[in-house]
């Protein structure tokens, strides 16, 4: 789940199972070096409130627990300017110290930290992280245990925050880089007018509308090697294969990479194909909002398609037993898809039957509620 903090999005990035599994090695590492001796773990405020409650309630032998409370975050971007809010409070002369640092990036508090403990008079000062951003880190101090490298991405969560939010969160969470899409999937069987509807809406929406159909069709008029393999399917009303299919609606999404969103019209028709479309979305930081079904009835559907064929030029408009397969293959192969957006919560039925503006407003409704 995708969450919303202040004008920003965040996506799942590290679990509170993995975080709990991250915990428990550093725990590990840490106690076999220090054996016996009684160390004082220092964590540094606000971050690292959760991590050091989890490190301390795992850690086997005796310990003491103190904090420092350092600020050095404004929004999103990491700033020189370290405030000291509350320094050390105890004498530790002689003792083995350990930092318990929520994450480190470009250092910039871990300087100082330094500073705070040059004249201290500690045995040892380990520093202990549980994130570490290596791009981002520009100072030469050791880093004495790290939890997990991370890329030079702002996240939240686990006592991590922004602008004052997130520190709550179990899990962690890391920005969303592109700015939020709508990503629609019109569906329906053929002849629903998804298409018709496809073109009021990416206007209404500025989105950009892919149609699986049309993007075939263009193959084949232009004797494409593509268009070649489409049409021996198409002609019969089949469904051209899976990865065929996929690979053209990848190359399509990635021609216009910093649309709106988009509007999909004939894709996904298969659960191989949702599933593919799921994994393009996350991989451009985005997701599928809503499947907005047309629904009309299959007599309605043939007479509309046959009426349709008289002007489309389209083969598989022009005979009655081709239109009936297709509605077939519709839902032999296709329907289904219904419970993969439902299980999402993402499926929203429109009745498909009535004048084209009555249809858009239906459509609208729902576009404008996500
Ligand atoms: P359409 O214009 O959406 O009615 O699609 C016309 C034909 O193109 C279909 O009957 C299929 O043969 C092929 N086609 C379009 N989209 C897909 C898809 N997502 N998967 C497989 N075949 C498709």
């Amino acid at each position: 789940m995708v969450v919303k903090l202040h004008d920003l999005y965040f996506k799942p990035f590290v679990n509170a199972n993995e975080l709990d599994g991250v915990v428990q090695r550093m725990v590990n590492e840490i106690a076999a070096d220090i054996g016996d001796e009684i160390p004082v773990f220092v964590g540094i405020m606000n971050g690292s409130f959760m991590f050091v409650s989890d490190f301390v309630k795992k850690y086997p032998n005796p310990c003491e627990v103190t904090f420092i409370k350092l600020a050095s975050y404004e929004g999103v971007k990491s700033t020189e300017d370290i405030q000291r809010l509350i320094g050390l409070t105890q004498d530790l002369t002689g003792r083995t110290v350990v930092i318990l640092e929520d994450i480190i990036d470009s250092g910039n508090t871990l300087e100082e930290v330094h500073r705070i403990f040059k004249n201290e008079n500690v045995k040892q000062l380990l520093i202990a992280t549980l994130f570490y951003k290596p791009e981002a880190y520009n100072k030469d101090f050791k880093l004495h245990y790290i939890g997990k490298e991370i890329p030079n991405k702002f996240i939240v969560g686990y006592g991590l925050d922004y602008d004052g939010l997130g520190r709550d969160l179990p899990d962690v969470y890391q920005l969303k880089t592109t700015q939020h899409m709508t990503n629609i999937v019109l569906f329906g069987p053929p002849g629903a007018g998804k298409g018709t509807q496809a073109n009021f809406l990416k206007e209404k929406y500025d989105l950009v509308h892919i149609s699986t159909g049309d993007v075939f069709r263009y193959n084949i008029k232009n004797e494409t090697a593509l268009g070649m393999l489409a049409k021996s399917y198409m002609d019969k009303g089949e469904l051209v294969p899976d990865q065929v299919t996929i690979d053209m609606l990848n190359k399509e999404v990635e021609k216009n990479a910093d649309a709106n969103g988009f509007i999909f019209d004939g894709f996904p028709r298969t659960n191989a194909q949702a599933k593919a479309l799921d994994e393009l979305m996350d991989s451009k930081d985005s997701q599928i909002n809503a499947m907005v079904a047309l629904e009309v009835d299959d007599e309605v559907l043939v007479e509309r398609l046959l009426k349709r064929g008289e002007t489309s030029g389209r083969a598989d408009d022009a005979d009655e037993s081709i239109i009936r397969n297709r509605i077939k293959e519709y839902y032999d192969k296709t329907a289904i898809l219904k419970d993969y957006y439902s299980a999402q919560d993402k499926y929203y039925g429109v009745d498909g039957v009535g004048s084209i503006e009555d249809i858009t407003e239906r459509l609208s409704a729902v576009i404008d509620k996500l």
